[in-house]
């Protein structure tokens, strides 16, 4: 067993950030970026853009899923805000478009996606159930990726459904995110209330919980393998450790 000491300032570090009005963007954050392929211009988090595009090719979807956006700097989020208020009013505006510094879009790890034609809407691309897309959505967990504003969970979310945003997370949590149905806002409170374990096709085997963050040094003890700490840009920690294979 070993001892690992959390700095409370790793809160608003990692892949499992909540970002929404409540929970805005971290000022310190700044993700490795890589552009996405197909001469997009898209942007994104450079580990989650790997995942994106492996998921799109087992999908089948290489020529008809097109990147529509992914990273946006702050400037970019409050020029689509201004520009939606412009054209389609604020009660549009306030159900599509996060605020500016609260959009998952600005960690880089968020990708609205669209299905191929001469014209793809921006803010509200078509990304069908079916199709090579849905092959995708159903895929996409299995790639650390989950549809973050889905039907039936938006007042907990306070975004209307968006079937083309999908929000990279790490593969153990997308699964657990997926199978129990839960909005990311959930995640914490479900983990907090036991640790759960996910098995990987191939065989390894991760265990997950949540740590509160208690005070400036939080420290954790855990057996002698692999650790991943993510924040949870609210109150504490998700520690996921995978055992040896
Ligand atoms: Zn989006």
């Amino acid at each position: 067993m070993r001892t690992i000491i959390l700095n409370s300032s790793q809160v608003h570090q990692g892949p499992l950030l909540l970002i929404n009005s409540s929970h805005p963007l971290p000022e310190s954050y700044s993700p490795s970026l890589v552009c996405l392929p197909c001469g997009s211009g898209v942007l994104m988090e450079r580990h989650a853009a790997s995942l994106l595009q492996a998921c799109v090719q087992a999908a089948g979807g290489t020529r008809q899923i097109v990147p529509v956006s992914g990273y946006r700097s702050q400037a970019e989020q409050q020029s689509i805000w201004d520009e939606s208020i412009a054209s389609s009013g604020i009660s549009f505006t306030e159900k599509y478009v996060a605020l500016p510094g609260c959009s998952e879009h600005q960690t880089g790890l968020a990708i609205d996606l669209g299905h191929l034609s001469s014209h793809i809407d921006f803010i509200r691309p078509d990304f069908p159930d079916e199709g090579v897309c849905g092959v995708f959505r159903k895929l996409a967990s299995r790639y650390g990726f989950i549809e973050r504003y889905k039907e039936g969970k938006q007042n907990i979310t306070g975004i209307a459904p968006e079937p083309w945003h999908f929000r990279y997370v790490g593969i153990p949590h997308a699964r657990l995110i997926e199978e129990h149905s839960l909005a990311l806002e959930e995640y914490s409170d479900f983990l907090s209330q036991r640790p759960w374990r996910y098995a990987q096709e191939g065989g390894r085997r991760a265990m997950i919980f949540y740590v509160h963050c208690t005070e400036d040094k939080t420290a954790v003890t855990i057996p002698d393998c692999c650790c991943q700490v993510s924040g949870d840009n609210q109150h504490g920690f998700i520690i996921t450790l995978w055992e040896a294979e």
